[in-house]
């Protein structure tokens, strides 16, 4: 699969002007740029217009210092490296810091600093699992779980499953909208076999589904996953009635539940994606008065104390 890491690769690619390029520069210095040839196929505009380029490409607001890289205290908040633990019943697990694209807006672009990582405590975790009870619910994060060599990413999964007291096992993964190859036959096979899984995939916009995305998501619902789709809201992109109604609409024809509108995170370098939480509710509001309730996602807010859901 081809991944572009440098600014430099995409500049005649997308016929990038000088300012475009002097910013988007210095920004990947601080936070880099990444982007699957597939993915940067869906941008039609060279501008803040396009929705896929808005989504990965640098801009210098986010090297505003304002806000934190981590406001809701996950680093710490379990016994065990890269384990988040802020619900009493789950815990997540940041699996790698490898994602096939950077995601502008990203909650953890604080991840994409440093050396490059797979999840390697399970046994640790299992272990310890033994004395929390009360955690039935595992979530497989990132960075992502399909960027996992596949053998690992099938040991945590089968480990997992061996822990009585584990009901749940869901992947949060952004491979069937971003890099829809990876959704390939090995990892389909391995899945496949400790179905029934969760896939929280992550669309933010209609025109993400592709013939290649709808063709993952099918395999991916063959192989017994269960998906579910979590948008953020981002200005500009997606913070618009008519982009949104046709999103989720389209999602619910493939197969795919709309189940959060999360609010774009308080987090260093993403603020200017940020849009009204009075927004967000509105839009939702509009919807229900419009959709069937089914494929209209709740408005979810993040909180230092977990997720407040507005409406
Ligand atoms: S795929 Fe997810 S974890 Fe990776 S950069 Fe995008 S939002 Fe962040």
């Amino acid at each position: 699969m081809k991944i572009y890491t440098k600014i430099a690769q995409i500049e005649r690619l997308l016929d990038l002007d000088c300012q475009q390029i002097y910013h988007a520069k210095l920004v990947e210095k601080v936070y880099s740029f990444k982007c699957t040839a597939y993915y940067l196929n869906l941008v039609k505009n060279s501008d803040f217009t396009d929705p896929i380029f808005s989504q990965i490409f640098p801009q210098r607001f986010e090297l505003s210092c304002f806000g934190e890289e981590d406001p809701f205290k996950e680093e710490g908040s379990f016994e065990i490296p890269h384990v988040y633990k802020r619900y009493k019943n789950r815990i997540l697990i940041v699996t790698t810091n490898l994602c096939f694209v950077h995601c502008r807006f990203c909650t953890r672009k604080r991840n994409w600093k440093g050396k490059v990582f797979f999840f390697s405590h399970i046994d640790e975790l299992i272990e310890l699992l033994r004395f929390h009870e009360e955690i039935e619910d595992v979530i497989l994060s990132g960075g992502d779980p399909f960027c996992l060599p596949i053998d690992l990413l099938e040991e945590i999964i089968s480990k997992l499953k061996s822990v009585k007291h584990i009901k749940v096992i869901r992947i949060g993964s952004r491979a069937p909208v971003v890099a829809p190859d990876s959704v390939d036959s090995k990892r389909l096979r391995i899945l496949k076999k400790y179905a029934p899984l969760w896939l929280n995939t992550h669309f933010n916009h209609y025109i993400e589904i592709t013939e290649e995305s709808k063709r993952a998501i099918l395999n991916l619902m063959k192989a017994g996953i269960s998906i579910n789709n979590q948008t953020v809201l981002l200005k500009g992109i997606n913070d618009d009635y008519g982009v949104l109604r046709r999103l989720f609409v389209q999602l619910a024809s493939i197969g795919v539940r709309p189940y959060y509108l999360f609010n774009c995170d308080p987090v260093k370098g993403v603020l200017h994606f940020r849009v009204g939480e009075d927004i967000g509710k509105l839009l939702i509001e509009r919807l229900l008065d419009n959709l069937s309730p089914m494929y209209v996602p709740r408005f979810a807010v993040d909180t230092e104390n977990g997720k407040k859901i507005v409406i």
